[in-house]
């Protein structure tokens, strides 16, 4: 079969590295570009990533000499992935799609627009309806879709479930997210060595509104928001990799403990489609003092949401913990099973 060529745009930084990673030895895409910003254009990859490269290994053989563009629309490719910057990608994503690409976000700048599916593979691929109504809309060759935030990709995989068997009404959500999730150099090591930062600036935000528009239901063209309250305090904790969540829901419908662990563990919507990243998305460990970051972190690959400690709540119905791997699941693998997701479905 023929590789579909794509590039990656901020494939300098965390997540950037990871989709170099991730896609060495993809069965179906193949990385034919890399860009990023200015500084680092007209070098080649290898060169530039010198004392930069944070994976474990090397950087893999095919990208090594590849020479890094800037993040312009004139890139050999069907598909790009943005990794890139906040304060950059927005304009940046949409000139690609104004181009005919297909570009699939990791940023956060067009996940609420409400022409953009914010699509968790599992959770809401009906959301790709929009992509017609994007291009309509806005005049786009192509289109773009995005990924959700870290934290709230693991959490709204672990809610779907529960929300379509049992009604959710409450969610209470605590992170403790990981010193990668704020990339690269990202957080200055005197702030964080021995220390607990009570502050990740408009995580907050990210993680109540972008669960009501992915728990959301497609209806005429456009998503009616989930009705759940949810409400979420995040923290920066000196851990590399894995966010933690510590969480309490209410529910409608008021399943026993058996039926609550029963419904995370049958969720596998997409295990008849073959995709080369699909895992179980949801591992539970049943140890009582499991998921830790450096022991659990990596389980199916990273792509998993690890749950444990599932127990009575006093104040709302159940309470559990969530383990995500960022910068796999929720940064360049979850986008990779979106761009697998597409595939599958002709849309690409
Ligand atoms: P990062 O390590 O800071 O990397 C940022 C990338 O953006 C670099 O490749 C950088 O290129 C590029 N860039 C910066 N300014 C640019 C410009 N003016 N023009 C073109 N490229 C520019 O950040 P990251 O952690 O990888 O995160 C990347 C994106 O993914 C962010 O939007 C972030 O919020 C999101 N995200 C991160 C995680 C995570 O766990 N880290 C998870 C999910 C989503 P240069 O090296 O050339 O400056």
């Amino acid at each position: 079969m023929n590789k579909i060529p794509v590039g990656i745009l901020g494939a300098t930084g965390i997540v950037g590295q990871r989709y170099i990673k991730l896609l060495s030895n993809h069965p179906w895409f193949e990385v034919t570009e890399l860009a990023a910003s200015e500084k680092s254009a007209g070098k080649k990859y290898e060169e530039v990533m010198k004392n930069r490269w944070k994976l474990e290994g090397e950087i893999p053989h095919k990208v090594k000499n590849l020479v890094l563009k800037e993040c312009k629309p004139n890139l050999e490719c069907k598909i790009v992935f943005s990794a890139l910057d906040a304060s950059v990608a927005g304009p940046i994503e949409e000139e690609f799609a104004k181009e005919g690409y297909v570009v699939i976000s990791n940023a956060r700048n067009h996940r609420m627009d409400e022409d953009v599916p914010l699509l968790i593979p599992e959770v809401n691929p009906e959301s790709l309806q929009l992509i017609e109504i994007q291009k309509r809309r806005r005049g786009f060759k192509g289109f773009i879709v995005t990924h959700p935030n870290c934290s709230t990709t693991h959490l709204c995989l672990v809610l779907k479930p529960l929300h379509e068997k049992f009604k959710i009404r409450k969610v209470i959500v605590t992170t403790m997210q990981a010193i990668s999730g704020a990339g690269y150099p990202g957080i200055a090591s005197l702030d964080i060595v021995d220390n607990i930062i009570p502050y990740i600036p408009l995580e907050e935000d990210k993680i109540e509104n972008e669960t009501l528009k992915i728990l959301g239901k497609m209806e005429g063209g456009r998503i009616n928001y989930a009705n759940i309250a949810v409400s979420a305090t995040c923290n920066r904790v000196f851990v590399s990799d894995g966010h933690m969540e510590s969480v309490s829901v209410e529910l409608e419908n008021k399943p026993s403990i058996d039926e609550f662990i029963g419904c995370l563990d049958e969720f596998d919507p997409l295990k008849n489609y073959h995709l080369p990243s699909h895992v179980k998305p949801i591992i539970i460990l049943r140890e009582e003092d499991r998921p830790q970051p450096r022991l659990d972190r990596n389980l199916a690959n990273g792509m998993a949401s690890i749950v444990g400690k599932i127990r009575r709540c006093k104040v709302l119905d159940y309470k559990f913990l969530v383990l995500g791997n960022n910068t796999i699941r929720g940064g360049a693998g979850g986008a990779i099973l979106i761009a697998e997701l597409l595939k599958y479905m002709n849309i690409i």
